[in-house]
């Protein structure tokens, strides 16, 4: 499953949706909370791109980030983030979706790695050696799904 290509309209949508209930009802953020945690169960660590208020308003503000500092932004900042990325982060390794390789069209020509802000800081991790932690069950993976995108093959996918 590519979602990847409706990430921002996704986001935009949800994040208007959360603020809409933290702001409207007195246990929204509780809410938001379990909510959070049963899609957690399912994506991982998908909150901060994809439906936070925060998380957008702060690509927003680091839009113009070079390269290199907008993978180091994202390297530290997903590791702190808020409760609901500490639940999802640690979910990004039990999760039902996952970020799976196809073993038989990778060409293992490393765009993903150089692409993913995790393994591109932290070479102890891969998305393709097999020797190496992959980053997409770390915790500081927001599923940001650039990995998947930039992979020539189509051989990263996110599913079950
Ligand atoms: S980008 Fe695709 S083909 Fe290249 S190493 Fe990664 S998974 Fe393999
Ligand atoms: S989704 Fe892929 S590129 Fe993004 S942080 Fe996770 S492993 Fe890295």
């Amino acid at each position: 499953m590519n979602l990847s290509k409706y990430r921002r309209p996704i986001q935009f949508a949800f994040s208007g949706l959360v603020f809409y209930v933290i702001s409207v009802f007195s246990n929204g953020l509780a809410i938001v909370f379990g909510v959070s945690i049963v899609l957690g169960a399912v994506f991982g660590k998908m909150f901060c791109k994809w439906m936070c208020p925060m998380g957008l308003f702060m690509e927003f503000m680091t839009r113009n980030m070079n390269e290199d500092q907008s993978k180091a932004h994202m390297y530290n900042y997903y590791k702190l983030g808020c409760p609901i990325s500490w639940v999802q982060g640690f979910l990004n390794k039990y999760s039902l979706f996952k970020i799976k390789r196809n073993e038989a069209t990778c060409t293992s020509c490393g765009l993903c790695d150089k692409a993913c802000y995790i393994s591109s800081l932290n070479t102890s991790t891969s998305l393709y050696k097999k020797n190496k932690e992959t980053p997409a069950e770390a915790f500081s993976c927001s599923k940001c799904l650039k990995c998947i995108d930039v992979c020539p093959k189509n051989s990263l996918e996110l599913k079950m």
